[in-house]
């Protein structure tokens, strides 16, 4: 069996691992990046702020789609449509973009290896893995440090902290014959309670689906959604994927880094995944390269534990029920609002300002509404 030794593992190449592995990798770091699937095309509605490809320096040729129109949809089907051309989302085609991501850590000079973990143990002075090629032969790794990307079901999270990402389940399905030009996230009890179901253009047709409080009533939630939103006449077979539902928890623990999607880090309220997974990724990296393994959490924190904590409150009193929903679909009428939210949400406004406006418009609205 072959051995490697190295500074730096990481075990999945999706956003997360990926772009940890090209921070790592541009700073001359020794890291081995490890995918299970290179042909893997995670559920995903693959929207992102279009500004995240200048901030992480990814060819915009990859973006499928820029969509400039939010449409919110309340319970009684009231439409607010919401211009975001100040800052557009960009869509994308995971396989691709995952597959873009490697190997722009690959030209950065990382080593990729086409495997799937399979064990990972700590001891004090690093890590060893078990990771099995697609012909069979295992290979031993020992590195200093293991950066685990593996997802929402990582399995370096479960065999080291005993415990799967907070999650919650999502139902999808992408429908080939359709087209919209808007992301539509449309709420109520009777589709999505606390969360909300979407219709999303797609870079192949439309993706839509909803993220579900209670799996044994997704399919009815589901059917309900088709129904109302009328998107297509008869109901296509949909799939089941977890999706994090954030919540503090373990970020660096005994030479392994959590990020993305293995840590959980999703924004409450909205379910943005990738961007975070990307970040998380480059700050594990830099907190490396500095050999300040603490400085990861700090930096977090410092940038997003208050984003955060104030999306799930906002999510906790807006998404409890119709009554709420109904009042925040009446709040996005408002155009102030609308713009101090958008830009908080894309993170183009400074926290401390944009937060006043809005307890601001929050407490006028529902005090005079
Ligand atoms: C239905 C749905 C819709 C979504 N829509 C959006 C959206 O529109 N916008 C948005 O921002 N977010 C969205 N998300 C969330 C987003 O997809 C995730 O947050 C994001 O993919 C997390 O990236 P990651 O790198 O942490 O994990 P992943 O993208 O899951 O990547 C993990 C990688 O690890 C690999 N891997 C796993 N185990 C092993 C192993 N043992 N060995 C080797 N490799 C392994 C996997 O093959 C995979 O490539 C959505 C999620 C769902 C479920």
């Amino acid at each position: 069996m072959d051995t490697i030794a190295i500074k730096t593992v990481i075990i999945g190449g999706g956003p997360s691992g990926a772009n940890a592995a090209k921070y790592l990798a541009s700073a001359k770091e020794d890291v081995l990046l490890i995918e299970k699937n290179l042909s893997f095309d995670k559920p995903c509605g693959g929207g992102l702020f279009l500004k995240a490809f200048d901030e992480f320096d990814i060819p915009k040729t990859i973006i499928s789609k820029v969509v400039k129109t939010i449409d919110i949809v309340s319970p009684k089907l009231k439409k607010v449509s919401i211009d975001i051309s100040n800052y557009p989302l960009a869509i994308v085609h995971r396989q691709n973009f995952d597959k873009t991501l490697r190997e722009l850590a690959v030209e950065a000079g990382a080593k990729f290896l086409n495997a799937k973990v399979i064990r990972i143990s700590t001891k004090p002075e690093g890590v060893k893995i078990l990771a099995r090629k697609l012909d069979g032969t295992e290979i031993t790794i020992n590195a200093k440090y293991a950066i685990a990307a593996d997802g929402v079901n990582s399995q370096t999270r479960w065999q080291l902290l005993k415990e799967y990402p907070n999650r919650v389940l999502t139902y999808y399905a992408n429908i080939q014959e359709k087209t919209s030009s808007s992301c539509q996230f449309w709420f109520g009890d009777d589709i999505s309670p606390k969360h909300y179901s979407w219709i999303f253009p797609h870079h192949n047709g439309i993706n839509i689906g909803l993220v579900a409080n209670n799996k044994y009533k997704m399919k009815y939630f589901y059917n309900n959604f088709l129904k109302k939103s009328k998107i297509v006449a008869s109901i296509p077979k949909a799939k089941g994927y977890f999706i994090p539902h954030w919540k503090r928890t373990t970020l660096y623990k005994d030479n392994v880094f959590y990020v993305g999607d293995s840590a959980s880090l999703v924004l409450p309220f909205t379910y943005e995944g990738i961007y975070y997974a990307l970040k998380s990724g480059q700050l594990a990296a830099e907190a490396i390269i500095k050999d300040d393994p603490l400085l990861y959490e700090k930096s977090w924190n410092s940038l997003y534990l208050k984003k955060f904590k104030f999306l799930r409150t906002l999510q906790n009193i807006f998404l409890q029920n119709d009554w709420w929903v109904n009042k925040m679909v009446q709040l996005y009428q408002h155009p102030k609002f609308q713009t101090a939210v958008i830009a908080y949400w894309s993170g183009s406004r400074k926290p401390a300002g944009t937060l006043k406006t809005l307890y601001k418009i929050i407490r006028s609205l529902i005090k005079y509404n």
